[in-house]
């Protein structure tokens, strides 16, 4: 071992022990785990991720999946994205879908041990009106099946009632990604704004419904940017945090972006982990692609929770495979708590400056 390489352990360690001694990490520390460079100080940093993870959330895993309540033709033109109108591609487009196909989602989720079907729907997002009473009404068939928890994740919320509705409804946990840093945002988006993902949050969490927010990786951004979406995840106080790694899609301007290799995917969730030490850090979309054989890893890099079954718009393993995955790496999926024990101290809403919407028209599409 080199001089450089005993540093980046001693740093490593000193900042791994302090965090599971109920401390935290500084950005300009957290910066400099992002930029290990060497397999053996990332091995390091993810041996202290899977104690950080263990300490703070013992052997679970928590499981979730989602159904396409409505599908492509979406205003907004999120460069990433399979179902914007902007972009031509093969995906499907569908409008919201009636109560067997989301009971079905629901009764398949509940057979696999999965805590939550989240519902997903491509559009801008949510008002007041007949849609959001199908909503509610799904909500309700859900909860009512007994099978799984029901989540959604429908987009921008500027109204405060709609987010009350839902939590009335029985809504428990409501999906909406920061996607990225709010510097690198516009990159990817230009049709919508970082602060209204920021104000639609502030308003779920007024209504007391828990927040899955995270982002996705490997669109062109910087570590640093990587590192100030985990911070801005910490302060929003999201519960659950999804990160996605992207699979780029023919016909979206991403179509040719590089791909991330496994240990800077790994190094990423491992830096996650000591940012965000008690929270359910979930891997999503673009793990099988982009992680290869080296998909087991993410719980030692310090991952909690898993998306499975099929993403919106490409495909994932087979359920039996992940879960026979966790089994051969000792770890439960079975939750009762619905994966939020021990976050509480955590998640009360942080102050977040918020500016007008820029904006004032919001069409839902
Ligand atoms: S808002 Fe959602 S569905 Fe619409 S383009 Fe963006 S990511 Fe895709």
């Amino acid at each position: 071992m080199n001089g450089q390489q005993v540093d980046a352990h001693a740093n490593i360690a000193e900042v791994g022990r302090r965090v599971l001694d109920g401390g935290q990490i500084s950005r300009h520390e957290a910066l400099r785990l992002f930029e290990l460079e060497s397999t053996a100080d990332i091995l390091d940093l993810m041996a202290w991720a899977n104690r950080i993870r263990e300490h703070y959330k013992g052997n679970k895993i928590h499981l979730c999946s989602i159904v396409n309540v409505k599908a492509g033709g979406c205003s907004e033109n999120c460069s990433f994205c399979a179902q914007s109108a902007s972009h031509q591609t093969a995906s499907p487009r569908y409008g919201f879908v009636d109560v067997p196909p989301v009971l079905e989602a629901a009764d398949e989720a509940g057979r696999n041990g999965v805590t939550a079907v989240g519902m997903v729907a491509a559009w801008k997002g949510l008002q007041e009106g007949p849609i959001l009473d199908e909503v509610c009404n799904r909500i309700q068939e859900i909860a009512k099946s007994g099978k799984t928890r029901p989540d959604a994740s429908l987009g921008i919320i500027k109204n405060p009632k709609v987010a009350q509705r839902l939590k009335e409804a029985g809504l428990e946990c409501y999906g909406h990604n920061l996607e990225s840093s709010k510097r690198f945002f516009p990159n990817h988006c230009t049709t919508h704004s970082y602060e209204d993902r920021v104000e639609t949050i502030r308003h779920l969490k007024n209504a007391g419904i828990k927040i899955c927010s995270g982002g996705i990786i490997g669109m062109g951004e910087t570590r640093e940017d990587r590192c100030d979406l985990a911070f801005s995840l910490k302060e929003i106080g999201a519960n659950v945090v999804p990160i996605n790694i992207l699979n780029p899609i023919q016909g979206t301007p991403f179509e040719s972006v590089p791909s991330l290799a496994p240990m800077e995917i790994l190094k990423t969730i491992a830096c996650f982990r000591f940012i965000l030490p008690r929270q359910e850090i979930m891997i999503a979309g673009g793990r099988t692609v982009n992680l290869r054989d080296t998909q087991s890893m993410i719980f030692m890099a310090g991952a909690s929770a898993l998306m499975v079954g099929n993403y919106l718009t490409t495909l994932n393993q087979p359920v039996e495979k992940d879960l026979q995955m966790l089994k051969d790496l000792g770890l439960d999926p079975n939750w009762d708590d619905h994966g939020f024990a021990g976050q509480e101290e955590t998640n009360q809403p942080q102050p977040i400056e918020f500016r007008k919407p820029v904006a004032p028209e919001f069409a839902q599409s």
